[in-house]
């Protein structure tokens, strides 16, 4: 099979924005939930939709129904490739705690509902519809331009963009890509920024395992690994790692500082006197915004899984807990595991699980930046577009892999007032996306990418 594009139909399409909302809906109402994922009935309707107007998709798995998307429409070779991605799974949503079903795709109150509307089938709809319509258009562009729909983000990545990565190199290497996650309005104050991701932290997973005496459960001992376990989950539980500014902070908290000095000032003086951080809820009074801005400024570890022990009247000899560690850019694993040293001693045996680096990519000097800057500042004046990082990771840790400058931009218009709080709708209860922002948005990226393919 080849991803050539073909001659196009000549029947016309619908609008952009139209295009894209009947996508998208149609989308939201297939249950990608991961586990299991199955995301091949998305990945077979996207590719019908792409092969009505010519092109050859290809359909790739690394596991039976874990399908990912990748098709190509081809530019003259003037410039290298601009990858366009979106993942196509969804997390778990409880329909009691929502006020319309997770996957109806239904309309209402002026939004499109459901699990992964702004998570990101919204995306997968816009490039997708954007890929038709250069298709249809028959649009002669300097770049190739790449669109890969994945499986798999939600759970780690490995069937989807890192199978690709690993196994279809050549099919998604591209210079530039834009993906997850960004583009969305924030509202601080009275001023609204749209921020691009440009770094994310890498993640460390740790197996840390405490060896003891065992014995009978019937003769107590106070040095057990299970007691010294409790200690070391409350030690890790309650330790603040040392902070580490990095420059994707500090340009965020320029470009913030310019437009709204009063507000930031408590995380100016975080940023400035590292000895704050352990008062940082004090000092940010929304718990969410501090623990997300705590996490920007050191490694962290979170315990997660704990194991010790089979039988009720067996002290073990071998207790183990996971610890969920995140790097910063420009700190290693080696890094980490010398902080978790200093909190948990000694006696506490460390082992790296899996690993991958903090992810970064320079903003400065980026024509793809740039175009994303006046793209968006040109349609809402006053509105600024800022770099930031994020704590969590998305498939730019596989995708830049190629080689790619990777921003996470999926834009969408958030109207102020309107009662949405973007960060709020991420694995949320009612994630719904406003039909005029997705609107908005599959207008911007359409014009963000015919800039900087031309
Ligand atoms: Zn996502």
């Amino acid at each position: 099979m080849t991803t050539t594009t073909m001659p196009a139909p000549t029947a016309a399409l619908p609008a952009l924005a139209d295009d894209t909302i009947r996508l998208c809906q149609t989308l939201l109402r297939m249950d990608t939930t991961n586990p299991p994922g199955n995301e091949r009935i998305c990945a077979e309707y996207l590719a019908a939709e792409l092969s009505a107007v010519g092109y050859a998709p290809q359909l790739l798995e690394a596991q039976p129904g874990r399908t990912n998307l990748v098709v190509r429409h081809r530019g003259t070779g003037a410039k290298p490739p601009l990858l366009l991605t979106a993942h196509l799974d969804v997390v778990e949503a409880d329909p009691a705690k929502w006020r319309r079903p997770p996957f109806s795709g239904e309309e209402y109150e002026g939004c499109l509902w459901g699990r992964g509307a702004i998570d990101m089938k919204n995306m997968a709809a816009m490039c997708t519809a954007i890929m038709r319509r250069l298709a249809a258009s028959r649009t002669q562009l300097a770049r190739d331009v790449i669109f890969a729909a994945v499986a798999d983000e939600e759970a780690g990545c490995d069937l989807g963009s890192r199978f690709l990565v690993e196994q279809h190199r050549g099919l998604v290497e591209a210079e530039y890509a834009i993906g997850e996650s960004g583009g969305f309005s924030l509202h601080l104050g009275s001023s609204t920024f749209y921020p691009v991701q440009v770094a994310e932290k890498g993640f460390c997973w740790v197996r840390a395992r405490i060896v003891g005496e065992p014995g009978h459960g019937s003769m107590p001992r106070h040095d057990s690994a299970v007691t010294r376990l409790g200690d070391a989950l409350a030690a890790i539980g309650r330790a603040s790692l040392p902070v580490h500014t990095t420059k994707y902070i500090a340009s965020f908290l320029d470009a913030l500082r310019a437009k709204q000095p009063a507000l930031i000032q408590p995380l100016l003086r975080i940023a400035a006197r590292p000895q704050l951080l352990a008062r940082v809820a004090r000092l940010v009074p929304n718990a969410s915004i501090a623990r997300s801005f705590s996490a920007l400024l050191a490694n962290t570890a979170s315990a997660t899984v704990v194991r010790a022990g089979a039988k009720t009247n067996v002290i073990p000899g071998v207790a183990e807990f996971e610890i969920d560690g995140r790097t910063l850019p420009g700190q290693t694993d080696e890094d980490l595991l010398r902080e978790l040293r200093a909190v948990l001693g000694p006696d506490v045996e460390l082992e790296i699980i899996k690993s991958a680096p903090p992810t970064v990519t320079e903003p400065i000097g980026s024509p793809l930046f740039d175009t994303i800057v006046r793209q968006v500042e040109s349609r809402e004046p006053g509105a600024k577009v800022i770099p930031y990082m994020i704590p969590g990771f998305t498939d730019a840790k596989y995708f830049t892999q190629t080689g790619a400058r990777w921003y996470g931009f999926s834009p969408v218009k958030i109207e102020r007032g309107s009662g949405i709080r973007f960060a709020d709708m991420f694995h949320g209860h009612d994630e719904r996306i406003p039909i005029a922002g997705l609107a908005w948005g599959v207008d911007v990226l359409d014009a963000v990418v015919r800039e900087h393919c031309a």
